[in-house]
């Protein structure tokens, strides 16, 4: 893999109107935040950029695959899922409209790595689990209950079982 560059310059594409690019670009990505714990998609992966040439702008998608790999958020033992991230843009240059406008272009420059750090936080999955159905933790004593399913704490007796038994006694 290319070392990735945070910047693809769209006009070395020389596109006229109408015209239509597909490349595969390698794009660095970033560690994310997430529910209280860090997860790390790899330093990098190879992305898929179409670009196609508008009358004044460019309409752009942006297509990779990263696997996130951080602690299950039930047990915290390791784990990691498959994010699939596909996201487009357009950018209208000289329109007022904000949804004509990406914020990840300048003039000719794409920010790619701005693009593909934002597009990877807003397809991340809710819940990473070190597998489906992960036991997580005892909450009374904190051990792994995937380790010991049977793992189970002596209940206090039912102070009601107790009148009942005193009841019957009479
Ligand atoms: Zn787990
Ligand atoms: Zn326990």
């Amino acid at each position: 893999m290319a070392q990735p560059a945070d910047t693809f310059d769209l006009a070395t594409l020389q596109l006229s109107s109408g015209e239509a690019r597909s490349l595969t670009l390698p794009v660095r990505l970033d560690e994310l935040a997430f529910g209280g714990q860090t997860y790390s998609p790899g330093d990098a992966a190879d992305a898929r950029l179409d670009v196609s040439r508008t009358m004044s702008g460019y309409a752009l998608r942006l297509r990779f695959e990263a696997r996130l790999t951080g602690p299950c958020m039930r047990c915290l033992e390791d784990a990691s899922d498959e994010v699939e991230v596909d996201a487009r843009e357009i950018e209208q240059p000289g329109d007022d409209d904000d949804e004509l406008r990406s914020p990840y272009v300048e003039e000719s420059a794409l920010d790619l790595h701005a693009w593909a750090r934002d597009a990877l936080a807003l397809a991340l999955p809710t819940q990473i689990f070190c597998r489906p159905d992960c036991l997580g933790l005892c909450a009374v004593c904190g051990e792994n209950m995937n380790a010991d399913p049977e793992h189970a704490h002596e209940r206090e007796p039912d102070p009601r079982w107790a009148k009942l038994s005193e009841l019957k006694l009479d």
